[in-house]
Parts: structure tokens; sequence; C-alpha cells
């Protein structure tokens, strides 16, 4: 059960970027390997559709994660997020959090970062709003404000996105603008020449 409670709302109401691990968080942890041995990475339409909007409302999104692989470069690429916001291998994730911090000109307490892992720990104290996935490491979901409903890779950043939207006020109209058939057209003439996520 996500927490409601006025904190988050404080917290949320403030964010002006979002942040996210990747294994565990965008993916549901697994490592998958072709016989190649190329990593391969599954992840989940609706986050990455509410990564787009959250952009489009003028959020800014990056991703800071441990590992280094293909897969995530072509996701991220999918996604619009460009690579100076982009910390791959990161062997300190305080360190890397503060650093996007910088490069996006925004103080932590602007800055959400959702992370499942005892890695993710020295970030998630930091950051102005510390989001986990449902099935995050116990001591995790014990050091965040929001713990989400979803498990990773099915959902997190969708509810990141909603969470955010909704206490900045702005979630309603977008789902009326939706609802209303207006909003697609100019979703979709934006991304046209780029691949996106509609599911
Ligand atoms: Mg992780």
């Amino acid at each position: 059960m996500p927490s409601r409670s006025p904190s988050v709302l404080q917290r949320a109401r403030r964010v002006r970027a979002l942040v996210f691990d990747v294994d565990g968080v965008l993916t549901d942890g697994h490592l998958w390997y072709s016989r190649r041995g190329e990593e391969l990475k599954v992840f989940f339409a609706r986050d990455g559709f509410s990564i787009r909007l959250a952009q489009r409302e003028g959020l800014l999104v990056a991703i800071l994660t441990g590992r280094v692989t293909p897969a995530l470069r072509a996701r991220v690429a999918d996604l619009g997020i460009p690579s100076e916001l982009v910390v791959e291998g990161s062997t300190d994730k305080r360190r890397d959090l503060k650093l996007l911090a910088r490069r996006m000109n925004l103080p932590l307490s602007q800055v959400a970062y959702v992370g499942d892992d005892l890695p993710d720990l020295p970030a998630l104290t930091v950051a102005g709003l510390a989001g986990c996935p449902a099935d995050a490491t116990v001591e995790v979901r014990s050091s965040c404000h929001l713990v989400c409903r979803s498990r990773g890779g099915a959902g997190v950043a969708r509810e990141l996105v909603q969470t955010v939207l909704r206490a900045q006020g702005r979630w309603n109209a977008i789902v009326a603008s939706w609802r209303a058939g207006t909003a697609a057209e100019g979703y979709f003439a934006r991304e046209r020449g780029a691949k996106h996520d509609n599911a």
C-alpha cells in the first residue's frame, strides 16, 4: 500500500525530476542472457509511456544504475532521455544522484529517486522523494516515503509519475485530455519519427 500521507504529497508537489534505478525498478530484476552472452532486458510499455508523459509535462527524467548494458542504451534512446542524464556503472549512487541534480540544476529536495536494494539506500536517504517497488528489499521499503503497489518492471514508473502529477494538480486534466481525444494527436505528432510506447 503506497503511503499517501501529507508528507508524501508535500514532497511530490516539489518534485521536478524523476531518477530511476533500472534493474528491479524499470525491470523485474531478472537478468536475461542470450547464447552469445548479450544481456537482454524486459521493460514495461506503460512505464515508458508514463516517462514520456512526465517529460511532456516538463519533468526531467534521469537514469542511475550500477550496471552497464547496451540494452539500456536502446531503451533510454527510445524514451528520449539525454545521455547526460544517464549514469551507468555507478559505484556510489549518492554521489551520482548529486551529480545528476547538479546537471539538472535542481536541489535534491526537488528530485525523486526510485531504487530497490541496498546500493540504492545512500541515494534514497538524500532524495526529496524516495520511492521503491512493492518487492524492494525490506530495508529499502522501510527507508522510502513512497512504497509503490507495483512490483519492479510492472508499473513503478507509472505510479511515481501519477503520484507526482496528481500532487501537483495536473493529473485530472491530463486524463481529461486523453478522454476527450485531444491529447493523442499532440503526443503522437511530437513522437513522430521516434519510437514511442502507446500501450
Ligand atoms: Mg536495482
